[in-house]
């Protein structure tokens, strides 16, 4: 009998990798190495490589990718970003935080910006746009650089959800000025605490990020090249994530497996609207699986009390939080997501049997 299905299992996820992660915390102990070491360095050397980038910067969180991203691109007070409103606060925590001006445009019904609504929304003091790849899913990149060439535009992915995702073979987080990523435990490669990075294919960026994550030092001079942060990837995590990522394409596989079964199992209930996107070259890979049903809250709490851990993000969008004193221009499909969404379990330590009893659940609540 299932009597609890967890939303992520970092501990049970631990256990089917628990010797590399062991050796890896054994080899970073055994020798001291702690900040700025070996182990980082490699993890950043694979990730860019998996990502398809030159470089990739390990931070401290995905925030400090996007914060620090924006900063080296050299927006500021004055400068307005676009960035959808369906998203993460954090993507547009990091605009404000840099004294720029964030401009916000409504989703479509793959949760992502929409791209018709962008060239409405810049003026002549739109420096960027800030597309978010959510859920796992990429935002329409090609669209939005024509956009942001034609008018000149820094383009930086917030790719915090979409690790490994792609168009046409094109890895999120390759195409704009930088990416930027996560390694929250709860994200696809995530960690044992906070983590982020930043990918890009820009030499001067790369040098810039590596300097600022470290108090603006260049290490082999000493010679401090701006008033920085201190936010690198602690080498442990960096340690932990290598190994990880050796899986993720594994990973991946086991994800779109899962999707497909819930899929196959609850498309014909017409209420639900499955994040299923007939779009071609868009290639998902399922970091949450985020479903739509009319019901809201009763839907969702049915699933909760019958054991089953689901996410309702965001039931309140941030821009109708009154202290982050953003203009609720009223955002009509963000609204509707916002009233339906659930995200259904969805990670690699999950059982069958497990999904099989959450679609039972699902199943049960419409045979109500
Ligand atoms: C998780 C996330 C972030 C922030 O990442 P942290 O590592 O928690 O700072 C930013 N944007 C999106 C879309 C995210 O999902």
């Amino acid at each position: 009998m299932i009597n609890k299905v967890r939303f992520v299992d970092p501990a049970r996820l631990y256990g089917m990798i628990k010797e590399e992660i062991d050796a890896a915390y054994y080899d970073v102990m055994s020798k001291g190495d702690l900040i700025d070491r070996g182990h980082l360095k490699s993890f950043e050397k694979n990730l860019a490589k998996f990502v398809g980038t030159k470089y990739a910067i390990g931070v401290n969180s995905g925030y400090d990718a996007l914060h620090l991203s924006l900063r080296a691109a050299g927006i500021g007070a004055g400068d307005e970003v676009i960035v959808p409103s369906h998203t993460f606060v954090a993507s547009c925590s990091a605009i404000v935080n840099v004294g720029a001006t964030p401009v916000l445009v409504d989703v479509t019904e793959d949760f992502n910006i929409d791209v018709s609504q962008l060239e409405e929304n810049i003026t002549n003091k739109t420096k960027g746009i800030m597309p978010v790849h959510l859920s796992g899913i990429m935002a329409d990149m090609t669209k939005i650089m024509e956009i942001a060439e034609k008018h000149k535009l820094i383009v930086i992915e917030d790719a915090c959800q979409s690790l490994g995702s792609s168009i046409n073979g094109k890895g999120a987080g390759s195409i704009g000025l930088t990416g930027c990523f996560s390694f929250y435990p709860f994200k696809i490669l995530g960690g044992y605490g906070d983590g982020g990075a930043i990918t890009t294919n820009d030499k001067e960026l790369y040098e810039y990020a590596l300097r600022m994550r470290f108090n603006g030092e260049e290490r082999e001079t000493g010679e401090y090249h701006g008033h920085g942060y201190t936010c690198l990837l602690d080498n442990m995590q960096a340690a932990f994530l290598d190994v990880k990522l050796k899986y993720l394409p594994e990973w991946i596989k086991r994800r779109k497996e899962i999707a497909q079964k819930y899929h196959d199992a609850l498309s014909h209930i017409d209420d639900l609207l499955l994040p299923h996107y007939n779009k071609d070259g868009f290639d998902h890979i399922y970091q949450n699986y985020t479903l739509r049903s009319k019901h809201g809250d009763e839907f969702s709490n049915f699933l909760k009390e019958n054991g089953i851990e689901v996410l309702t993000q965001f039931r309140k969008p941030y821009y109708k939080h009154e202290k982050l004193k953003l203009e609720d221009k009223g955002f009509p499909v963000t609204e509707a997501i916002s009233r339906e969404v659930c995200s259904l379990p969805m990670n690699v330590e999950i059982g069958n049997d497990e999904i099989d009893y959450v679609i039972k659940v699902v199943k049960d609540f419409y045979n109500k």
